[in-house]
């Protein structure tokens, strides 16, 4: 799935090692490749003109973060925005509404539409839903048979459709069977076409006037590539979607559909095919797409991790604060909840390159429930003593050690603590950074 563009982008971020900050030149190369690399992939070439300049907006100048090379920041740059154009979040189907629901499938012949009903109604299934499915293309005498078929195949039941009908009669006796059945979601399968003609929209139209389906989903193949987001434009436009379930994902190697369906046409794209089999139906999110496109989970989640809690103006004003030995209280506690906003310093160090050296770290941190009773402690003080920990007497401890519901040799080892921090922090300022920290890492 996708690996063409995959290997693509892949060759392009190996290129861009070495730098020290991400600049206009060398972004503007690792652009131009993209670029290639979603055009070649059939996206859209309008989308992947916005795409290229919106990602060049948030690369340049951006400073690179120390354990983070630029192909890594280009790589977040990229996923975040593949993200937005696929649509963030990804939109759920609609589940709830008056009984019974009623999906209403629409798409070309061919592109998956009788197989998808039958996968949707087995994924309905599964989430204890009800459904029931409307053999609705009585163009093609051989839909209603193989509907029946796959229905029986994931046990669900599917309305006796008579063929010498007109289809928004079949939609509308198939309610009385589902209320019988009780069901309460109505999956139509309607007729397709080979191209989309003015008579087939004009059928869609009226079934969806009477049945007014709370999701009225295209079945799209997403090999044909842009052919795929033309077809789901004019669908559209003629007939107001909601979604599309795009098919044969597994065997596209471009992506094309996929990254421009959303930009182009504005409907979400809700489900993806993937197999002929049944359960061959994965529900659409957009940021594990973008991940498998770059395949490189554990670059942007190190990189989203570092980016979220390191605060490199803050970093600098403690180091300053560190020389001057003026590290008081409140630094103390502000560095304990970066820690805990990265997660366990072991997940994080096991990330990094080389961190297999640093083992002998993972003891440095405290645990969870000791970071929050820390935490506890230091919101219980005065402004004033976080600031000068020397005036917290014999009294004032105890009533700390009340007001954060600890003892007071709780906050007398919190205060030991914090003196060893404080020393340990005069002596590596003292020996400088290549001398002190930076040593002990190497
Ligand atoms: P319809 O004419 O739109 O109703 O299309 P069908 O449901 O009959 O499907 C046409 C062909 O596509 C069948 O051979 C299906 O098995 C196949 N198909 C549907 N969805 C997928 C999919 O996600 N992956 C693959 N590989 N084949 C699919």
């Amino acid at each position: 799935m996708f690996d063409h563009l995959s290997d693509r982008l892949a060759e392009t971020f190996k290129r861009l090692k070495g730098h020290g900050k991400l600049t206009e030149q060398n972004i503007a190369d690792a652009m131009r490749e993209v670029r290639l690399a979603l055009l070649e992939a059939d996206v859209n070439y309008k989308v992947v003109k916005d795409f290229i300049s919106q990602v060049k907006k948030r690369a340049v100048g951006q400073e690179v973060m120390r354990s983070i090379t630029p192909a890594q920041m280009v790589i977040k740059i990229v996923h975040d925005e593949l993200c937005t154009l696929m649509g963030k979040e990804g939109e759920p189907l609609v589940l709830t509404g008056k009984s019974p629901l009623v999906y209403m499938m629409v798409g070309l012949q061919g592109a998956g539409k009788t197989t998808t009903s039958a996968k949707l109604a087995l994924n309905l299934k599964k989430r204890g839903k009800k459904p029931f499915l409307v053999p609705a293309d009585v163009q093609r005498p051989a839909a209603i048979e193989q509907l029946k078929r796959l229905g029986k195949q994931v046990d669900v039941p599917v309305f006796d459709t008579d063929p010498g009908q007109d289809p928004v009669d079949i939609c509308i006796a198939s309610l009385a069977d589902a209320a019988r059945a009780e069901c309460d979601v109505l999956i139509l399968d309607t007729a397709g076409r080979l191209h989309v003609d003015e008579a087939l929209m004009a059928q869609l139209k009226a079934i969806k006037e009477r049945l007014h389906p709370q999701e009225a989903l295209l079945v799209a193949d997403s090999m044909t590539g842009q052919d795929a987001v033309n077809v789901a434009q004019s669908f559209h436009q003629s007939l107001g979607l909601t979604g599309v379930v795009l098919t044969k994902v597994e065997g596209d190697a471009r992506g094309g559909a996929a990254i421009s369906i959303r930009a182009v046409v504005d409907v979400p794209i809700k489900f993806l095919g993937v197999g002929e089999k049944l359960d061959a139906l994965e529900v659409f999110h957009p940021d594990r797409l973008a991940n498998r496109i770059l395949g490189m989970g554990d670059v942007l989640s190190l990189v989203e991790k570092a980016s979220e809690a390191i605060d490199q103006e803050k970093a600098e004003a403690l180091a300053k604060k560190m020389a001057k030995n003026q590290f008081t209280l409140e630094d103390f506690r502000d560095q304990l909840r970066q820690i805990r906003k990265m997660g366990s310093l072991d997940s994080i160090l096991k990330m990094l390159p080389g961190a297999g050296k640093l083992k002998n770290m993972k003891n440095m941190a405290p645990d969870e429930k000791e970071i929050k009773r820390i935490e506890a402690i230091i919101g219980s003080m005065t402004v004033a003593e976080r600031q000068n920990h020397n005036i917290i007497n014999a009294s004032r401890r105890k009533r700390i050690a009340k007001g954060s519901g600890t003892t007071v040799t709780d906050v007398n080892r919190l205060l030991k603590n914090f003196r060893q921090s404080q020393k340990m922090m005069k002596q590596m300022a003292r020996m400088g950074p290549k001398k002190g920290l930076g040593k002990m890492l190497s």
